[in-house]
């Protein structure tokens, strides 16, 4: 069986990638498609629960899991840890599963560096009045906090070069349709499409 892929998808609070791969997920099955689920240090939000967003753990356990050498990459993001287990990775993508990393630029570089084969996506707003619009969510942040998201959004996009492809999350449909695309095309490539149609190619190749 051939491996799944690992996608990577990053991008800066308020385009839209968190809703995208959401409704990406509803769209494939879980025997093609996972999101891996990060540990993070940082406080559970509400509507959040431990083991379906992340995993939610203090200082101590994650730096044990760092000196474990469990984190496939890991990096602070805004003042908390955050990491991807190797493990759970590992074993998924075994199976011919692709999973979906929402991760950050750091997160993606690192990535980047041990599995050349994973293939990374940038997602970008289609304006900045669009992402301020969407920074200020439902208006009860003060200037000060808008202004500090606005920054960490403009360092996030600056990475948006060292991706493989590029999303402007305008209409959403159109973007969700991209994902999709960028997913087919990886799944009809050379090497996941010998493996799969494997019994065909040697009936059509014997004499
Ligand atoms: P949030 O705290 O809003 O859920 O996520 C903040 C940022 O951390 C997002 O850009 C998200 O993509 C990133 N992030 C989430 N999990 C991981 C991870 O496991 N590794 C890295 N490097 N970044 C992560």
């Amino acid at each position: 069986m051939a491996q799944g892929t690992l996608f990577i998808v990053s991008a800066p609070s308020g385009a839209g990638k968190s809703s995208l791969i959401q409704a990406l997920l509803k769209t494939q099955p879980l025997y093609d498609t996972q999101v891996s689920i990060s540990h993070t240090t940082r406080n559970v939000r509400p509507g959040e629960n431990h083991g379906e967003h992340y995993f939610f753990v203090s200082k101590n356990e994650f730096e044990a899991m760092i000196a474990e050498d469990a984190f496939l990459e890991h990096a602070e993001v805004f003042g908390n840890y955050y990491g991807t287990s190797r493990k759970a990775i590992e074993q998924i993508l075994s199976t011919g599963v692709d999973v979906f990393l929402d991760i950050d630029w750091q997160g993606a570089k690192q990535i980047r560096e041990k599995m050349p084969q994973s293939r990374s996506i940038f997602v970008l707003p289609p304006s900045k009045d669009e992402l301020d619009r969407r920074l200020r969510g439902r208006g009860q942040d003060s200037e000060e906090v808008i202004a500090r998201r606005m920054a960490q959004a403009v360092a996030e996009m600056s990475h948006y070069a060292e991706y493989d492809y590029l999303i402007v999350n305008d209409d959403f449909d159109l973007a969700l349709s991209d994902l999709k695309t960028i997913i087919r095309a990886e799944r009809l490539r050379m090497g996941r499409q010998k493996a799969r149609h494997d019994a065909l190619i040697s009936k059509l190749m014997a004499d």
